[in-house]
């Protein structure tokens, strides 16, 4: 198996957990136990039913007719959209929260940047009535208000983080003391395949659903298990993860990532890390990374907040370096114009991260009998007053 992990948290050079000692007991106690307990018949259960009756799984796989003729390929939506609250994200966090009782554990901590990660989070603890304390940048908390409103209603703290830059970065220093000072009570759930190993194989394998769903959807519309191509966006990687996930050792199925090029991948604002990214080490793992030539972090800029991410997880720089994956930069002008387009020709408004997966299309030339399945990761609504303001609507 040349792209999952292997048994040092390693995807080739890339992966690891690289954390304070005081952390070792918590990781050691994760490692030891992820597998078994995600194989057991019983969490299996749990899981697919919660799946099923409180998300909405399988979503459908849409054929897009219309988007299809313009570019001259067939285009299959996997609409993640769909799900509660209206993305993947929910996905990982019921998996880890299963996880997290199954291990005893009576309280969760997450870090959130816009807010999307903490109400997916808030949303499992509400439903099986556990504490929650969502970590967030003080300037975040200003800028993504509603998000913030919604975790309150699901009962979950919000604590501001008001060192440094008062983001992403700085929340999840916080979530970090947080697990050192609690580490026997307390579980932190991270959003996407980042962190010290064993998280994002763990994120993957509960993300994996969505690749899984596809085989068997497009053996029924296709008769093939198998695309052309996956196209999917990336931040840190989770919605890309689990659509590539289960096609991974196949290389027949060509894989396109597209990640935020912002203003433009020279313009100094962007956050392309295949472009922009040496390797080092972030959020206890070694992967590619947005950093100085003395290794301070370049704050990212995205102009959707899901891709204002200075690394991606250690997965994808692995499919990078290995040449698995072809990586694109689309910047946030191409984005909303997708955005736009997706939304008139398909009736699915798309949230400004799956948007840039959209805009790839004009800069690629597929066949028109190749099938090409894009991870519709997340539904717009939360975008609204980004698409208002941008378009004067
Ligand atoms: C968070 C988010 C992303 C980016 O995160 P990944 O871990 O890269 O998937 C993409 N799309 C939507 C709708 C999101 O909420």
């Amino acid at each position: 198996m040349k792209y999952t992990v292997d048994k040092k948290g390693f995807y080739g050079k890339y992966g690891g957990a690289f954390v304070p000692e005081m952390l070792f007991p918590n990781l050691d106690e994760l490692e030891k136990n992820y597998n078994k307990i995600i194989n057991d018949k019983e969490f299996q259960n749990d899981y697919n039913n919660l799946l099923r009756d409180y998300v909405g799984r399988p979503t459908p796989l849409f054929f897009a007719e219309r988007l299809s003729e313009k570019y001259k390929c067939k285009i299959y939506l996997k609409r993640e959209d769909l799900c509660h609250t209206g993305a993947h994200k929910i996905n990982n966090t019921i998996g880890q929260i299963l996880l997290a009782k199954r291990l005893g554990k009576k309280r969760i901590i997450a870090e959130t940047g816009a807010g999307q990660h903490g109400v997916a989070t808030a949303t499992v603890c509400a439903l099986k009535g556990i504490e929650c304390v969502i970590y967030m940048g003080a300037v975040d908390i200003k800028r993504q208000a509603p998000n913030v409103a919604r975790m309150k209603m699901l009962g979950a703290s919000v604590v501001a983080a008001e060192s440094g830059s008062k983001t992403l970065k700085d929340a999840t220093n916080e979530a970090i003391r947080d697990w050192i000072n609690n580490p026997i009570t307390t579980h932190y759930i991270i959003g996407s395949v980042v962190g010290p190993h064993p998280y994002p194989d763990m994120v993957a394998k509960f993300q994996s659903i969505v690749s899984e769903e596809i085989k068997a959807q497009l053996l029924e519309k296709e008769n093939t298990q198998n695309p052309n191509y996956l196209l999917a966006n990336i931040g840190g990687g989770s919605n890309a993860a689990g659509l590539y996930y289960n096609y991974l050792e196949n290389e027949n199925v060509k894989i396109i990532s597209v990640e935020a090029a912002g203003e433009g991948v020279k313009s100094g604002k962007s956050a392309a890390t295949s472009v922009l990214g040496k390797t080092g080490i972030i959020h206890g793992s070694k992967t590619l990374l947005m950093q100085t030539n003395d290794g301070q972090i370049i704050e990212p800029y995205s102009i959707s907040a899901g891709l204002d991410y200075p690394g991606v997880g250690p997965l994808h720089a692995h499919l990078l370096e290995s040449k698995r994956a072809e990586f694109m930069s689309i910047t946030d002008s191409d984005a909303m114009l997708a955005g736009l387009e997706v939304s008139k020709l398909e009736g699915i408004i798309p949230a400004i991260e799956t948007a840039h997966a959209f805009a790839a299309f004009k800069y690629l030339d597929f066949k028109t009998n190749d099938i090409v399945v894009v991870n519709f990761s997340g539904r717009g609504d939360k975008d609204l007053d980004t698409y208002i303001e941008y378009f004067n609507l």
